[in-house]
């Protein structure tokens, strides 16, 4: 079993798998003591190569954890209101606790409407205005997995996050701002920096806590670490090398590995909790939709308990 603490480079990928382990406790409690088994419905539209990957993954790792998966794919070509029509089957699907629709979308179809579409409970995603709104409100909603994922990496390795200045790179809406908010909510001094931010170097040296999420390999260099630093590396980047594809974080790792007091890797750190947050979101949402209380200190429980899977 490896030791999950006192890890300078996290192992994201152990996390991943002591968390899905964790879930797929939960789910048996579920079938056992309410005879119901939580629902996943993957929606993938099109051909994408890295969407197909993932959508294996998520079904994939689903089924390991007991979660019922139910994968609907869809031709690239298919019509707006063909997609919105199976949605809105989803959403009244009893046997549906979550639905995810991978994304991103082909161009004709409208992103934010297909979102929408989905009824806020069963958003696993937590890409629906209504969860945005209340994880801004109060933290409550269904988070985002990703920035849910690097919070609880955060949170294992630093414990209470209060005070400690954070700075997350990149503004999108599904990583960088509810990102920033659940960091915000941890009582930390959020600052978020952007493409159109002056001094990112400057900026970045004033962070305890750095969340690279921009899509550009290596930029985040070792000048602008300041020492001891916790770095979270969000960025997938696909490098073609000899023939071969590489994925690479947006910090230049090598660079900075010895400055920072904790960093993860690309691969194996962020991406494997994005999907065991995925299931933690099916668990919970399956909980709500049933009317129980959502167990406290299941991510807590998990980095405790011993690994069988790593
Ligand atoms: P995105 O929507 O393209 O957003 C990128 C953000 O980075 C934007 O806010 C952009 O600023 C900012 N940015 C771009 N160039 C910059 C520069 N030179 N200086 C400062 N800021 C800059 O990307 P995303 O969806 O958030 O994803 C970010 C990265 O995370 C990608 O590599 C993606 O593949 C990866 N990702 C990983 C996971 C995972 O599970 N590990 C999940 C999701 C995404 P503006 O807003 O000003 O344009």
């Amino acid at each position: 079993m490896s030791n999950l603490t006192d890890q300078k480079v996290i192992d994201g990928k152990a996390m991943a798998a002591r968390l899905r382990e964790a879930v797929g406790e939960q789910v048996a409690h579920l079938q056992t003591h309410h005879q119901v088994t939580p629902g996943l419905a993957v929606v993938l539209v099109g051909e994408d190569p890295a969407s197909q990957v993932y959508v294996r993954n998520k079904a994939r790792h689903a089924g390991e954890a007991g979660i019922q998966s139910f994968e609907h794919r869809l031709d690239a070509s298919v019509s707006e209101p063909a997609l919105l029509a199976l949605i809105d089957q989803l959403n009244h699907d009893p046997a549906v606790n979550g639905i995810l629709v991978q994304l991103p979308l082909p161009a004709h179809m409208g992103e934010t409407r297909v979102i929408q579409a989905i009824v806020p409970a069963k958003d696993v995603d937590g890409f629906h205005p209504v969860n945005v709104g209340q994880v801004a409100i109060d933290g409550q909603g269904l988070t985002p997995c990703t920035p849910l994922g690097c919070k609880l990496l955060l949170e294992h390795q630093l414990g209470d996050l209060s005070g400690r200045h954070a700075v997350v790179l990149g503004r999108s809406n599904i990583v960088g701002k509810p990102m920033a908010n659940l960091l915000l909510q941890a009582n930390c001094t959020v600052t978020i920096a952007h493409s159109r931010t002056q001094d990112l170097p400057a900026i970045c040296r004033q962070a305890d806590i750095l969340v690279a999420a921009v899509g550009r390999p290596g930029m985040v260099k070792r000048d602008w670490i300041k020492p001891g630093a916790v770095l979270i590396d969000v960025g997938i980047n696909r490098i073609e090398e000899d023939d071969r594809t590489r994925l690479t974080g947006d910090i230049d790792f090598p660079a900075v590995q010895d400055l920072a007091s904790a960093i993860t890797p690309v691969p194996g750190g962020v991406g494997p909790m994005t999907i065991a947050c995925l299931l933690l979101n099916t668990l919970q949402a399956s909980y709500q939709q049933l009317g129980l209380p959502f167990p406290d200190g299941l991510a807590e429980r998990a980095w405790q308990a011993q690994a069988t899977t790593c």
